[in-house]
C-alpha cells in the first residue's frame, strides 16, 4: 500500500496573522493559569473559536485533571500512565474563577480518562461546572467526558451538574473501534453514555453531542450505520473532522477526505435529523461550538 506523505492543499493552513482579539485573549490567559487544549495542541482554529463573531460566542477548550491519561488510544498523543498524579482539589474553584474573569461565552471542559479514580473524576467535573455556573450563570458549558468505564451513575452526576451540552466522542465507526480506541472503550458503551446523558435531563434541556474522525479506513456504509445508532439514542449534534497522525507510532492516515466529502456528511447528518453538524478537514469537536449553539439552540 502506498504511504501518503504529502498533505492535500486543503490541510495546509496559513499561520494566523496578528488577530488583535486573539492576542489580547492570549495575554489575558497567561495570567489566569488555565490550560487550554487550543493553545497546547496549537489548534488551527484558534482565530475562529477565540476570536468568534462576538465575545458571547467565543469558545475555548479547557483541560481538567492533568495531562496524563490512564488509557492509550492509537490516534492520540496524550501521555499515558497507570498512576497519574492525584487531582488538584483547588482546580474546580480556580478554573471557575479564571473563566469568570476571562469572560468568554462558551467553554468546553474536557479531561484525560482517569480509570485510576473510583469515580473516574466525575465529581471533580461536576464540581467545576457547578462553580462556573454559580459565578457566571450566562456562560454556556459543554462537558466532553470519557465513558467512565460504562458507569452510568457517573454520567448522571455530570449530566445533572447544570451543564448545557453533554459531549462524548465515538471517534470512529463500530468495526474500527477496537483498533482505534483503547481496548476499554467500546462502541456500544459509548452509545449508552450518550443515551443516559440525554435521559437524565428528560425535559430536553440538555444537548448531546459526539464526534467522528474520517480517514481511518471506515466505509461509507459504516459511517451511515454509526449516524443511525446515534440518532436512536437521541444524540443531537455530530461533528466530522479529518484524522491526523500525531507521530509515526500512531495509526496511519488511510485517506484524506475531501472538503466535498465533508460537506456531503454534513448534509447527510442534517437529513437524518441532527440538530446541527460541523464538518470539515480541520473541524474538532469543539470547533466554533459557541456560535453553533447560539445559532441553533438558543434561537
Ligand atoms: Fe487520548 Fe482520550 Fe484516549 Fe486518553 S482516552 S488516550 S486522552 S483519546
Ligand atoms: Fe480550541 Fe476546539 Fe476551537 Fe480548537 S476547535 S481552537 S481546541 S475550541
Amino acid at each position: 500500500k502506498k504511504t501518503i506523505t504529502r498533505l492535500p492543499d486543503w490541510l495546509k493552513t496559513p499561520i494566523p496573522a496578528g488577530n488583535s482579539n486573539l492576542n489580547k485573549i492570549k495575554s489575558d490567559l497567561r495570567g489566569l493559569g488555565l490550560h487550554t487544549v487550543c493553545e497546547e495542541a496549537r489548534c488551527p482554529n484558534m482565530g475562529e473559536c477565540w476570536g468568534g463573531s462576538s465575545r458571547s460566542a467565543a469558545t475555548a477548550t479547557i483541560m481538567l485533571m492533568g495531562d496524563t491519561c490512564t488509557r492509550g488510544c492509537r490516534f492520540c498523543s496524550v501521555k499515558t500512565s497507570k498512576t497519574p498524579p492525584p487531582l488538584d482539589p483547588h482546580e474546580p474553584e480556580n478554573t471557575a474563577e479564571a473563566l469568570a474573569r476571562w469572560g468568554l461565552g462558551y467553554v468546553v471542559l474536557t479531561s484525560v480518562d482517569r480509570d485510576d479514580l473510583v469515580d473516574g473524576g466525575a465529581r471533580h467535573f461536576a464540581e467545576t461546572i457547578r462553580k462556573i455556573k454559580a459565578k457566571k450563570p450566562e456562560m454556556l458549558v459543554e462537558a466532553l467526558t470519557g465513558d467512565f468505564a460504562g458507569d452510568l451513575q457517573m454520567v448522571k452526576l455530570v449530566a445533572e451538574s447544570g451543564l448545557d451540552v453533554y459531549a462524548h466522542n465515538m471517534e470512529t465507526v463500530e468495526a474500527l473501534t477496537p483498533y482505534v480506541r483503547d481496548r476499554r472503550a467500546k462502541f456500544r458503551q459509548s452509545l449508552k453514555v450518550l443515551e443516559h446523558a440525554k435521559a437524565v435531563n428528560g425535559d430536553g434541556n440538555i444537548i448531546t453531542k459526539t464526534s467522528l474522525m474520517l480517514g481511518l479506513g471506515e466505509t461509507e456504509a459504516e459511517v451511515v450505520e454509526a449516524l443511525k445508532e446515534l440518532r436512536k439514542v437521541g444524540c443531537d449534534v455530530v461533528t466530522f473532522g479529518q484524522y491526523m497522525r500525531p507521530t509515526k507510532r500512531h495509526l496511519k492516515v488511510e485517506k484524506y477526505a475531501t472538503p466535498a466529502e465533508f460537506d456531503m456528511w454534513q448534509q447527510r447528518a442534517m437529513d437524518m435529523g441532527f440538530l446541527y453538524c460541523a464538518s470539515g478537514p480541520l473541524v474538532r469537536s469543539s470547533y466554533k461550538a459557541g456560535e453553533a449553539f447560539i445559532e441553533n439552540v438558543l434561537r
